[in-house]
């Protein structure tokens, strides 16, 4: 055994259990380059899907830890408008008409059915009875034949006479300004008469929710509801009441464009980065069950 020099005392191991100085393997993250101040991560995680014919795969932006993602959020909410106003500036109501009434018929006939279609039909049903008069003065089978390709229409005829005749008995042939009185129409709720009174009169009264609103208000996480009054309900909550009608009239394009029922073309779409839809074709960011169509 070899002795200590005289006046040294042996090493103790430290109160950590680690021996001082005592050089160790380093870490990865130790051993990596370090950057410098201020710079920026770059997003890393597993790629959702693949950007079509690209071959390569998009990182996904993860939401970041610590603050809570609101899909609700003002800021939020203002881009999607935003971007929406680029992407379709000075949009309007797809249907053929030169009236109220013609927008209303036109609205009824367009109830699961296309606006192509609906606008093919009209304007021979328009030079063929002019007037509301002239519609009040059939009955819906007289009818029927002139507006059957729009599908549904021995119901949409029954609806149009109907609203036809409504307005003559109370209302002088005039399409009210009002939603209670158009709600009294046969044939005609809310959405109908949202149509109406945002795109002839310039009445912000509601949102239009058809189809397209409902399922990319539901992809963009403005609501969660199911049913087209509550989903009204919601979009009146968080939309500003001036962009109302320009709002439905630029998801609508929207949902024909880009963001359609089966494949949205989401790699085409501008609002991509900020869409967690969970039926989205591609992404770059985490997609969220409840937002789905
Ligand atoms: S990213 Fe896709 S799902 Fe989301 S709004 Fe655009 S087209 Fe629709």
């Amino acid at each position: 055994m070899a002795l200590m020099p005289r006046g040294q005392t042996p090493r103790q191991p430290t109160r950590t259990g680690r021996q001082d100085r005592v050089a160790r393997a380093p870490s990865p993250a130790a051993s990596a380059p370090k950057k410098p101040r201020g710079s920026k991560a770059k997003p890393v995680g597993k790629p959702a899907l693949d950007r079509p014919g690209s071959g390569t795969r998009a990182p996904i932006a993860k939401v970041k830890k610590g603050k809570a993602y609101n899909p609700l959020a003002p800021d939020r909410i203002a881009e999607i408008l935003k971007r929406l106003d680029q992407l379709y500036p000075d949009v309007k109501c797809a249907l053929t008409h030169t009236s109220a009434w013609e927008l209303l018929v036109a609205t009824i006939l367009s109830a699961q059915s296309t606006d192509v279609n609906v606008n093919r039909v009209t304007p021979e049903l328009f030079r063929k009875y002019p007037t509301v008069e002239a519609f009040a003065a059939l009955t819906p089978e007289q009818l029927e034949p002139d507006v059957r390709s729009t599908g549904f229409f021995r119901n949409k005829s029954k609806s149009v006479v109907g609203a036809a005749k409504k307005l003559v008995a109370d209302f002088g042939g005039q399409v009210p300004l009002n939603m209670n009185d158009l709600l009294t129409l046969p044939g005609v709720a809310r959405k109908t008469a949202n149509v109406v009174l945002g795109s002839w009169f310039k009445i912000a009264e509601g949102v239009v929710v058809d189809t397209h609103v409902h399922r990319i208000s539901r992809r963009l996480e403005l609501t969660t509801q199911n049913d087209p009054q509550k989903i009204e309900q919601d979009l009146m909550r968080v939309i500003p009441r001036e962009k109302w009608i320009l709002f439905s009239h630029q998801i609508i394009w929207h949902g024909r464009k880009l963001c359609i029922a089966r494949k949205p073309k989401c790699v085409d779409c501008p609002l991509e980065n900020i869409c967690h839809a969970a039926d989205k074709t591609w992404s770059t960011v985490d997609m969220h069950k409840n937002a789905k169509a």
